[in-house]
């Protein structure tokens, strides 16, 4: 693999694993865009448009929204030119159900995932930083009986993809726990390591 061909990443972790920030740090340093479909789908609420109405309540429960919605945002997504060598997915796919979507887009590429980076994270360590976040930003998704809700759906329904994606011998599994440089560097060397490549200017 080259640099021109770019990497193709997902970042699975539970809520409050960092992999929101560590997804936009790794996309920098590969030149991919970090496309969260978390963000996609808040920034669809703040401007108010029909995508937003149809998924707030949802989200404001904690809970997923429909897989047909989620990929079809995401389908839109990878198919815009940034997208065309390389991305980082993050929340996206989050069950077994988005794996199968996902793996039938790209396969009409002629593409597939070449690394899933697993951030790994205590769950006292990641309730102990969701609390702070829920201060710091004001989400309204993340007061307690929310995250414990979504913390339930990621053991349920999130951590099963890990184990396919294992079985493909795609996974790294990165320790969580440290400074943000320190976790950034654990995951660019690991995806070294496999022979990606960091992009030039980065
Ligand atoms: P977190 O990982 O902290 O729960 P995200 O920012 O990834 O937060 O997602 C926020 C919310 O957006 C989720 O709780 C869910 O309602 C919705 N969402 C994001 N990605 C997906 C997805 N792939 N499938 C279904 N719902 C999703």
């Amino acid at each position: 693999m080259t640099a021109a061909q770019g990497a193709r990443l997902l970042i699975v972790g539970p809520q409050g694993s960092g992999k929101g920030t560590q997804g936009v740090r790794i996309a920098e340093a590969f030149g991919i865009p970090a496309i969260s479909t978390g963000d996609m789908f808040r920034a669809a609420i703040a401007s108010g448009s029909e995508l937003g109405t149809q998924v707030t309540e949802i989200i404001q429960a904690g809970n997923l929204v429909p897989d047909e919605l989620t990929t079809a945002v995401v389908r839109d997504r990878l198919a815009q030119a940034d997208a065309a060598h390389g991305f980082l997915l993050d929340g996206y796919p989050r069950n077994i159900g988005q794996v199968g979507d996902l793996d039938e887009f790209l396969g009409g590429r002629g593409e597939e995932l070449d690394a899933v980076i697993e951030l790994v994270v205590p769950r006292e360590e990641s309730i102990e930083r969701l609390t702070v976040r829920a201060q710091e930003q004001g989400r309204n998704d993340d007061t307690e009986q929310i995250i414990a809700n979504r913390l339930a759906i990621y053991e349920r329904e999130t951590a099963p993809i890990l184990d396919v994606y294992r079985e493909r011998g795609v996974v790294d599994e990165i320790d969580g726990v440290g400074t943000l440089d320190e976790i950034t560097a654990r995951v660019i060397a690991a995806l070294e390591q496999r022979g990606l490549m960091r992009s030039a200017a980065a």
